[in-house]
């Protein structure tokens, strides 16, 4: 292919290093149109939002616009463990992963985490599986990728602003993960999601179902009986659910979808047990920082939307000091109300725009404070908290505003709560 790079922003200078050193084509601070319009084919960074000008041309000049994973899965035969879903995709991507390789697979991670597949497969990996997380984003520029085993956690509202505030959208977005699935494959669901429920009416789904709930019921492929994770045959599990080493009933639901996929993939009944007790978690969730003078402090910067964070105040076993806020994505803080009543006992927003936190939150009648950077907010939580209650970050929104990333976003506050 001739290859252009266009980019409207800056490009990090060990990108146009290797861009250079492979000889290809690049711009940044702008899009040329002549350019760009000119292209076969373009691939866009799910980040570019389809109403950005550039692709608003490209697509009135019906130029085909595809996602990276869609252009590379052309070019490899391997197996494709593929999981979205609104929450729990870094986890369970990373659980998955963290089973096959110790199981000795032949097993590479690509997606949404952070590595492209692409970049593997152009530098001639050969891998015999790739486990790949998927956002919403991606899947709306994917079209003929076929995963073969398919795992969709929840949808619950989030980035909605890129959906025209349509559900509707957003969830048919998610379902793209079973297109083009074949009988042979395998689509790993919660069951228990009413959501799921009527997309899969919907939709044709030729796949294998593999629904999972956390109560036994009938159906079900895995499940959680009498404290142990339960698989049906053929492919029987038992597992004591003590002796997983991810906490908490968001990860319950993780912990499922990751069993279910492994042993699809012939991962033995021994190697998913060694895997499930020693994963170490993933760096920004429910993370424990530290404990500073019998305050427990606990990173969950990842909590971009209001879902996440309900998952965060139901698994905190003590009075909690939350700190929460950033740039909204259109939340609705009912969900997380009864739950900020019973755990929390004081509440830091920490944001640019603070106003419809205060319009929600003060009413509870719980001490509050105001911060916009995360010096001050750890500080406010140092001096609310008292011996044996908890300060949580988990901000139910995006990090932008006053940070570069959520990763930026949790490591100022693991940089503040161990200089305290
Ligand atoms: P994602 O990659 O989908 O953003 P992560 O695995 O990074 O999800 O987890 C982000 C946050 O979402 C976690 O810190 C936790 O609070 C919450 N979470 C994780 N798994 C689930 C789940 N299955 N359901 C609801 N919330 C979850």
């Amino acid at each position: 292919y001739e290859v252009f790079v266009s980019d409207m922003g800056k490009i990090k200078e060990r990108y146009k290093d290797m861009l250079n050193n492979y000889g290809i084509e690049w711009e940044e601070g702008q899009h040329s149109p002549d350019k760009i319009l000119d292209a076969e084919e373009i691939v866009k960074s799910p980040g570019i939002p389809d109403s950005a000008p550039i692709v608003v041309q490209a697509t009135q000049k019906n130029i085909r616009i595809i996602n990276e994973i869609e252009f590379a899965g052309r070019y490899t035969d391997a197996k494709m463990i593929c999981i979205t879903g609104s929450n729990g995709k870094t986890t369970t991507t990373s659980l998955i992963y963290h089973i096959l390789k110790n199981a000795n697979y032949n097993v590479g991670l690509a997606g949404n985490i952070g590595r492209s597949l692409a970049l593997q497969i152009a530098e001639g990996c050969t891998y015999e599986y790739y486990v790949i997380e998927l956002s919403s984003f991606q899947l709306d520029n994917m079209y003929d990728f076929h995963a073969n085993i398919a795992v969709l956690l929840n949808i619950t509202p989030d980035h909605l602003d890129r959906y025209d505030n349509d559900m509707e959208k957003y969830a048919e977005s998610k379902m793209r993960i079973t297109q083009n699935q074949e009988d042979s494959d395998a689509f790993i669901y919660w069951a228990d999601d009413p959501i799921i429920q009527k997309e899969l009416k919907k939709h044709g789904i030729k796949a294998q179902h593999c629904p999972f709930s956390i109560v036994s019921k009938k159906g079900m492929i895995g499940y959680i009986e009498q404290g142990q994770y339960t698989l049906e045959t053929p492919m029987p599990f038992n597992m004591e659910q003590e002796s997983l080493s991810l906490h908490g009933k968001h990860n319950m639901y993780n912990s499922l979808a990751a069993v279910i996929a492994s042993r699809l993939a012939g991962v033995s009944d021994h190697k998913l047990k060694e895997s499930l007790s020693d994963f170490e978690g993933v760096e920004h969730r429910l993370e424990y920082v530290a404990r500073v003078r019998g305050v427990d402090y606990i990173n969950d910067s990842k909590a971009t939307n209001v879902n996440s964070c309900w998952y965060a105040l139901q698994s905190m076993t003590q009075k909690t000091i939350l700190i929460l806020g950033g740039k909204d994505k259109g939340n609705d803080y009912t969900e997380i109300a009864d739950l900020v009543r019973e755990k929390c006992v004081g509440l830091i927003y920490m944001g640019l725009h603070n106003e419809k936190l205060h319009d929600f939150f003060d009413p509870f009648g719980l001490p509050v404070a105001d911060v916009q950077s995360m010096q001050d907010a750890v500080d406010a939580a140092y001096r609310m908290a008292q011996k044996g209650e908890a300060v949580l970050l988990s901000p139910c929104c995006a990090s932008f505003d006053l940070f570069k990333s959520y990763e930026d976003r949790g490591e100022q506050f693991k940089q503040c709560v161990r200089k305290l």
